[in-house]
């Protein structure tokens, strides 16, 4: 889940937010100021919930990538080029400020940072008075922004951080982009979260991918098939039906052994766009190409429109927008959907001859909006024809950003988003040597109606003879399968030990490793412990490793050594791709089955330092990300003020553990 400015309290506090004011630029004055606008929600909470001080970051333009460009147009058009007045006509940030300015009005002040740059303004931030918004001159007058290696990034990025206790990211255009302002001063920030805007787009966009409202139905055009395979493969997963339209449906024809006269294709992706429709047909998903045409004789706004009645389209001709009987078709198809989603136009829509099938599927999509079908239009173009059509209001979501929603449509990760999502809560049921078969399939029989509408991420680990029983009942549940140990080896002559393969044959999917009593009952060592690691992460299971220390070590003030040791001599070898697997689990070995428990602060300083050794071993952001679960007598009452600790991310519990009545309150803590 990411983490929201909702969830951070704003009081006094100096904020530091990437914003997307990458607005078009014409001789310094805006063009367009839908991305200003659309950032004003964010910014009015964090004035209206006491910030110190607001200040706002974004590129605008590359400068240098940009200014290149133009000089050598302005040379080829025998034009004198001044540099100065190229820069300031389109790359600084001033005017925007004061645009800014005008929309907050008595809101808060507005201040402009200076040309000089995005380094050293802390000073000139912290004398501004309560309440101001300070705007930074565009960060990509720097290279470090952009740069490939990531320490470059960071030497801006650890600047840019010094600017506040909170970030705020916004930037949802640039989300995508793995850049200094977007992601890496996250790294550096004490805290990051997504503003209004950000949480928007993933709310609309990411169930599209993940877990759709079915049924659902793609409408994928544009003018390239090479820019759209990812997608294309993505939403193919959970679509009913997938429309093809635009340039790219020439290629999907010719692939089908239409004629396609001169329309756009791509030879070389012909392969693909015949993959795509095996596949297609392998998962039952209706594709629809286009059964008629509008052409034209040449690619040109004034190009006589001329309609094609069949799927063929003669050699003189070239397709540029779809005709009535595909419109039609488009009708029947959108007509089945609970979910539309739609990115790239159907036809060149920039032409009022060949706009018809877009504005006509706008509509459609606009009407079915009306009738409560989740509708979410992103890409650039795409947007930009709703527009056009003044349909945009009429829609559930229309995306800002056009890379960002596609890489989200593809189902990747997008690095300014990741930096803002909060760590998991897992917990985690550890049944122990308890409970026949019959009482096992009984507990999780009642978990899974119980924890069916919990939040959180779940896992119970009953004996090694109830495994296959409990498994069976967990199958399709939002309940994981977990095992209380395994072998060292993987398999061979080890009596009484029970091995990976064994445990990945029944569907365990984490094993909880170096437990208390196997270290202190069994006499595990770091080494078998670590081995056993290793050998489970090597098989793709899920760990949490158990950490902690004696009642004895803790009179002798070793916790913070002891806790070190386990960790690192557990973890050695790991991969820092691995650790992404691994959950840890502070276990103070004198709170087990004895009823105490850690105070939730000196709990809270142990999982402080654990953290603190993970980022030394493996950098911040692993050590942001990675889960710690508490495992000192865990209760109901005592589960939301361990959990409300900032470092306490879950729990690994025992005895609580044995009854539906109370493992339930504790996994449904909140
Ligand atoms: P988006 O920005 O929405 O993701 P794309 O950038 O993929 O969309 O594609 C948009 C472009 O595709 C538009 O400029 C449009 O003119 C072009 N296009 C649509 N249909 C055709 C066609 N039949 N022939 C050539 N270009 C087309
Ligand atoms: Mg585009």
């Amino acid at each position: 889940m990411i983490k929201t400015i909702k969830s951070v309290d704003f009081k006094g506090k100096s904020v530091i937010m990437r914003v997307d004011f990458n607005v078009p630029m014409k001789d310094a004055v805006i063009q367009d100021d839908t991305r200003i606008t659309a950032a004003i929600p964010t910014i009015k909470y964090i004035l209206a919930n006491g910030a110190r001080t607001l200040t706002l970051m974004s590129h605008l333009g590359d400068p240098a990538k940009d200014a290149e460009s133009a000089r050598a147009k302005a040379e080829k058009d025998g034009k004198t080029f001044n540099l100065g007045k190229y820069i300031a006509g389109k790359h600084r940030m001033a005017p925007i400020a004061s645009h800014l300015q005008k929309k907050l009005g008595k809101t808060a002040p507005v201040v402009f940072a200076g040309e000089s740059g995005c380094y050293n303004k802390k000073a000139f931030i912290d004398s501004q008075k309560p309440g101001t918004v300070i705007m930074l001159e565009n960060t990509r007058f720097h290279k470090e922004e952009t740069a490939k290696d990531a320490k470059d990034r960071d030497k801006l990025a650890k600047a840019l951080a010094a600017y506040g206790d909170i970030f705020v990211n916004d930037a949802f255009g640039t989300a995508h982009r793995d850049h200094a302002s977007t992601a890496s001063i996250a790294k550096f920030a004490p805290v990051s979260v997504a503003g209004f805007l950000m949480e928007k787009e993933i709310k609309y966009l990411e169930p599209v991918v993940t877990n759709p409202v079915k049924p659902l139905v793609a409408v994928i055009g544009g003018a390239k098939v090479s820019s759209k395979i990812a997608v294309l493969e993505s939403l193919l997963k959970n679509s009913s039906a997938l429309v093809i339209g635009g340039g790219m449906a020439y290629t999907f024809l010719k692939a089908q052994g239409k004629k396609i006269g001169k329309s756009l294709v791509e030879n070389d992706q012909i392969d693909t766009a015949k993959k795509i429709l095996a596949a297609a047909a392998q998962a039952s998903v209706e594709i629809v190409l286009p059964v008629d045409h509008i052409g034209a004789e040449k690619f040109d706004p004034a190009a006589k429109p001329v309609a094609i009645a069949s799927p063929n389209i003669p050699d003189r001709l070239m397709g540029m927008d779809v005709g009535p009987k595909t419109r039609a078709l488009y009708k029947k198809v959108l007509a089945k959907a609970k979910t539309i989603v739609w990115n790239g136009p159907v036809g060149v829509f920039e032409f009022d001859s060949f706009s018809k099938g877009t504005e006509e599927l706008a509509k459609l999509v606009a009407a079915a909006t009306s009738k409560g079908i989740l509708t979410v239009v992103g890409g650039g173009d795409s947007v930009a024809a709703v527009n056009k059509f003044k349909l945009s209001s009429k829609m559930s979501h229309v995306s800002t950003g056009g890379g960002a929603s596609l890489e989200l449509l593809e189902g990747k990760k997008l690095p300014g988003i990741e930096v803002t999502r909060g760590r998991d809560r897992f917990i985690a049921g550890n049944w122990k040597m308890h409970m026949t078969r019959c009482e096992a399939a009984n507990l999780a029989k009642a978990l899974v109606k119980q924890l069916k509408s919990g939040k959180h991420k779940y896992m119970a680990a009953p004996s090694f003879t109830a495994l296959e029983t409990a498994g069976e009942i967990f199958k399709g549940s939002n309940i994981l399968l977990g095992a209380q140990n395994c072998a060292a080896e993987e398999q061979g002559a080890h009596t009484g030990e029970v091995s990976v393969l064994q445990l990945k044959d029944l569907g365990v999917k984490v094993i909880i490793l170096g437990h208390s009593e196997r270290r202190h009952v069994y006499k595990e060592d770091d080494t078998l412990i670590n081995k056993k690691v290793k050998l489970a992460l090597k098989h793709g299971f899920e760990v949490i490793l158990c950490v902690g220390e004696t009642l004895d070590e803790r009179e002798k003030k070793k916790v913070e050594a002891v806790c070190k040791r386990q960790t690192e001599k557990g973890l050695a070898g790991v991969t820092a791709e691995e650790l992404s697997r691994v959950t840890l689990a502070y276990e103070p070995v004198w709170a087990i089955g004895t009823g105490k428990t850690a105070t939730p602060e000196d709990a809270e300083a142990v999982h402080k330092f654990i953290r603190s050794v993970i980022e030394k071993l493996y950098g911040n952001p692993a050590a942001k990300q990675i889960v710690i679960q508490y495992g000192g007598s865990v209760k109901a009452d005592n589960a939301a003020k361990l959990m409300s600790m900032e470092d306490i991310d879950g729990a690994l519990v025992g005895g609580a553990s044995l009854k539906s009545e109370t493992f339930t309150p504790i996994a449904k803590f909140d």
